[in-house]
């Protein structure tokens, strides 16, 4: 039994998880403890206690144990990110790759906790000076999402703690394999007890307990849209910070003058790969006239020679669905699309098993063809390897298509064309732009986030993650 960490301790729970395999469903990864609401509150309060001291912890002090944490995740990569595509199903280089992030992005806020930053200046008032700083905002709840179990809990928790704030952590049910495994090495960091605590249960039940508690200042959200909602409402209503991070319905745009390979590879790694579960992947291909068919054929080509397997065998290319649930959302929306016109040009079988008979989540990727904008396959996030097509006429046709969604997350387009490439860019309404580049795929040392209904707050990673875990202090000093 895998424990909640609480105020340094290791406790049971009132329950049991199961975290099952989805490349093979026979497989237990392990049980993990469900905390309930009063451990959740032991939690709050042991962060509470520790912060006055963690806040006025030397930089030197969090540099050292982020660095040291950011330096044992990239030692085991290769053990972590075989746990990581044991639970959650994306293959094993894409596994490996997201625990290199974390790693690094530990080691990015380190350096952060050596920056802090601020302003000295004189006032408009004779003979006043000002110092503009930022400090820590107290006990901050942080709640993720299973299809990035190890680097979201990461580029959370890393600047929360390089800033002098403490965590009440409440990893997604589906995945607490990782989420475990970094709070375990985040244990033996020298970290105070209660700086840093794992709350694994329910979002229901510990997530809400953390939207409700008026001593957890701030609220770090990334999943889905109707959960943000709730965590906004709740965060309003009792005046605490918050920032969300949601879904997509991410567009890529393929200009007649793009290079075929280059537009035919992004449209697949965005659409298909991590078995199409990124808030980035591309849903939506929308293609001009004159490159249509040929990008068509030539996607199709490429979906054929994938190879859709077990996560962790040499040669997958695509892995399982995440579960049972996610996998029939995937199935009720190809049957939508079709059911509106689509047409189901390629995948979308599910296999029960794959070559080796092993019981799983699999999924061949689909793509639909022939869609149009208000379908709602082109309006709703399926989560799922399901990409859909949308014919343009040119490109500002292909521009307005591009902004006529809900969302806001990534965009892309492939263009040999600087005129076109520099109008996207300057145009797309997302809060990231790719040129020639696959959608999903970011760096960690730079903001990640959306507009319209992605996003809400400010930005995430990078030195822009400072305006979500600091406040602004204004001192005056009349010498
Ligand atoms: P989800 O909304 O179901 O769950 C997210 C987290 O919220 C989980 O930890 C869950 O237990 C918790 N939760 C659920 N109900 C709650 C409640 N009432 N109060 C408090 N917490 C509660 O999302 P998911 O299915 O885990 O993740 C998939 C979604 O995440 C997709 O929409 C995807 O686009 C989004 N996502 C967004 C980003 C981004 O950065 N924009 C990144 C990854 C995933």
């Amino acid at each position: 039994m895998f424990k909640n960490l609480i105020n340094g301790e290791w406790l049971d729970g009132h329950g049991v998880s199961r975290n099952i395999n989805p490349s093979d469903t026979r497989d237990l990864i392990g049980e993990y403890a469900q905390a309930d609401a009063a451990q959740a509150e032991l939690a709050i309060t042991a962060a509470t206690a520790a912060f006055p001291a963690w806040s006025l912890s030397t930089p030197q002090q969090r540099f050292d144990i982020l660095d040291a944490v950011g330096t044992e995740i990239l030692a085991r990569r290769a053990e972590l990110g075989d746990l990581l595509a044991r639970e959650e199903g994306k293959t094993l280089p894409e596994a490996i790759g997201e625990v290199v992030r974390a790693g690094n992005i530990f080691k990015f806020f380190a350096g952060e906790a050596l920056r802090p930053g601020g302003e000295s200046l004189p006032s408009v008032r004779p003979g006043v000076g000002v110092e503009v700083t930022r400090e820590a905002i107290g006990v901050v709840g942080l709640i993720t999402p299973w299809n990035f179990p190890i680097a979201i809990p990461a580029w959370k928790i890393a600047p929360a703690l390089a800033w002098g704030n403490c965590v009440v952590f409440k990893p997604a049910d589906l995945v607490p394999g990782s989420a475990w495994a970094l709070a375990e090495i985040l244990s033996r960091s020298g970290l105070p007890a209660g700086v840093f605590n794992l709350v694994m249960g329910r979002g229901s039940v510990v997530g809400e307990k953390l939207l409700n508690d008026p001593r957890v200042a701030a609220i770090s959200f990334t999943g889905s849209v109707g959960t943000g909602q709730k965590v906004a409402a709740a965060c309003v209503a009792r005046m605490a910070k918050f920032q969300l991070e949601m879904g997509g319905k991410n567009p890529m745009v393929v200009l007649d003058d793009a290079d075929l390979g280059v537009a035919v590879g992004a449209a697949v790694n965005s659409g298909f790969f991590s078995t199409g579960q990124r808030c980035t992947a591309s849903s939506r291909l929308i293609v001009t006239e004159g490159i249509h068919d040929r990008f068509i054929a030539a996607v199709v080509e490429k979906m054929k020679a994938l190879k859709i397997d077990d996560a962790r065998k040499a040669g997958t290319d695509i892995g399982p669905v995440v579960d049972a649930s996610q996998l029939s959302q995937d199935q009720a929306y190809i049957g939508i699309a079709q059911s509106e016109g689509g047409r189901l040009l390629q995948g979308g079988e599910h296999l029960e098993h794959n070559v080796d008979g092993q019981p799983g989540f699999y999924l061949t990727p689909a793509l639909i063809t022939d869609t149009t904008a208000e379908m709602r396959i082109n309006r709703e996030e399926v989560f799922g390897p399901v990409v859909s097509v949308i014919r343009a006429r040119d490109y500002e046709h292909a521009l307005a298509l591009s902004n006529d969604t809900p969302f806001g997350l990534s965009a892309g387009i492939a263009t040999t064309s600087l005129k076109h490439a520099t109008h996207f860019k300057r145009h797309s309404q997302a809060g990231m732009v790719m040129v020639n580049l696959p959608t999903a795929g970011v760096d960690y040392h730079v903001p990640f986030g959306g507009r319209k209904g992605s996003s809400y707050g400010p930005r995430e990673q990078g030195r822009h993650a400072a305006e979500f875990y600091t406040t602004v202090k204004t001192a005056y000093t009349q010498a």
